[in-house]
């Protein structure tokens, strides 16, 4: 008999019939096994895996559910990272999730037994929490929004809106050239840097549909500056019946005191704006969504737009948004207000902890920001764990992988973008990694 590993590969049928695989069959599904099983055999081929370690080694390999998107542990610093999802959702806001996720009565009265409105308790939430606003809907996301807004006030008319507000949100994506995918034209006021009341008085014409204004997030223009306030254009436009359409971005729904700059969805509203538009999954720390706020005949106008049934949102958003307006901080806010004081000693814990088992780690400080939802020149102090260069990849192979940030020669672990109940879950990870 041969002890060449090769001519022992065990059936694929044998290694399915284990009750182990086939109890992973059971939750993952049986082809997703399978094609462990493929792999692992393979392995066995190569000489990479012995044959009595084959059910070992497949059961190592298959992931946590039937999808292949995997936790991961962001301590990049960016609190809204869209590479790694934007928000982390809450606890509560998750266990909605999972109640709705099954059959719900979304748009079912259960006393009546007729057909209900669809969502009216995530809206009654976003309502109470922005009592500015009249009315509100709720889509796919700001840029499903914009489309919205852009269709139903814009199309064949104008829509003004500041070349200084021309922005690009990410991957090539440009608001000016979503706005006028939908067939609305563009009347371009002011210039990069300024722009006045009369640029956009001037502008203003029985073919004005809407005036717009976009908060630039990702980015400031700084020095020989000058924009229009909505305050000051609500003024302006009041009486003309042209509304005023702001989209704050970022989804604060009040000022927050550590982000001073940073636009909110009730000011917007008291300062005169029509309708304001956010993302839910930026500083609002929610589920991706696009929310629409502000005066009751234009959102009803938005609603009633056979263009909303192709944006709005599924059960599992409105219950994760709900929750997260109703229920107990979402992870999102708790990172922006966690004291430095506090950073530290997470940093110096794990640091000396990682030191105890042989590494070269040391706790520093370092800034982090709120990411691509907004405060671009906002940088927080926060705290990071120090590593040498290499683990950056180690750690982003690992299980679960960690994403940090090389600065120099040294692989930076910022805790401000980490919930501090993951801190255990990363010093086990950076271990790991050491180990390999
Ligand atoms: C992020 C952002 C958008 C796009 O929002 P999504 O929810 O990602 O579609 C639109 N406008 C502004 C001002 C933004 O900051």
């Amino acid at each position: 008999m041969s002890a060449d590993p090769r001519r022992q590969v065990p059936r694929t049928d044998t290694l399915l019939a284990d009750p182990r695989l086939a109890a992973a069959g059971e939750r993952l599904g049986r082809g997703l096994v399978k094609g462990a099983v493929q792999r692992v055999q393979q392995r066995i081929r190569d000489g990479e895996v012995a044959p009595p370690q084959a059910v070992e080694a497949v059961l190592a390999s298959l992931p946590g559910t039937a999808s292949s998107l995997q936790p991961v542990l962001n301590v990049t610093g960016v609190l809204v990272h869209t590479n790694l999802g934007r928000s982390p959702l809450s606890p509560a806001a998750v266990d909605a999730i999972t109640a709705a996720a099954g059959t719900t009565d979304v748009e079912l009265d259960l006393s009546t037994g007729r057909r209900g409105p669809r969502g009216e308790a995530a809206i009654a939430a976003l309502l109470a929490a922005v009592p500015a606003a009249e009315a509100a809907i709720v889509v796919n996301n700001c840029a499903a929004a914009l489309a919205l807004v852009a269709t139903a006030l814009g199309q064949d008319r104008e829509l003004v809106l500041a070349r200084g507000e021309l922005v690009e949100i990410g991957d090539g994506f440009r608001i000016p050239e979503l706005l006028t995918a939908t067939g609305a034209r563009l009347r371009e006021v002011g210039t990069t840097n300024r722009v006045t009341l009369a640029d956009y008085r001037g502008a203003l014409g029985p073919e004005t549909g809407a005036v717009l204004k976009v908060h630039p997030s990702n980015f400031v223009v700084r020095g020989f500056t000058r924009q229009v306030e909505v305050g000051e254009l609500a003024a302006a436009l009041a009486g003309t019946g042209t509304p005023l359409v702001a989209d704050v971005g970022s989804g604060l729904l009040r000022p927050h005191p550590l982000l001073p700059e940073e636009p909110d969805l009730q000011s917007t509203l008291a300062a005169g704006a029509d309708v304001v538009l956010a993302s839910g999954d930026k500083l609002l720390g929610g589920p991706q969504a696009g929310l629409v706020l502000g005066r009751a005949d234009l959102v009803q106008r938005l609603r009633r737009h056979p263009l909303y049934r192709a944006l709005r949102v599924d059960k599992t958003t409105l219950a994760a948004l709900e929750a997260t307006l109703r229920g107990p901080l979402p992870p999102v806010q708790e990172m922006l207000a966690a004291d430095l004081d506090g950073l530290r000693a997470r940093a110096g814990a794990l640091a000396a902890r990682l030191t105890e088992a042989g590494l070269d780690a040391r706790a520093v400080d370092a800034d982090a920001r709120v990411g691509g939802g907004g405060a671009p020149e906002h940088p927080l102090p926060s705290a990071a764990v120090s590593l040498p260069g290499s683990f950056a990849e180690l750690l982003r192979r690992g299980t679960p992988p960690v994403v940090g940030y090389v600065e120099g020669d040294r692989t930076l672990l910022n805790l401000r973008s980490l919930p501090t109940s993951a801190d255990e879950q990363l010093a086990g990870a950076v271990l790991a990694a050491a180990a390999r």
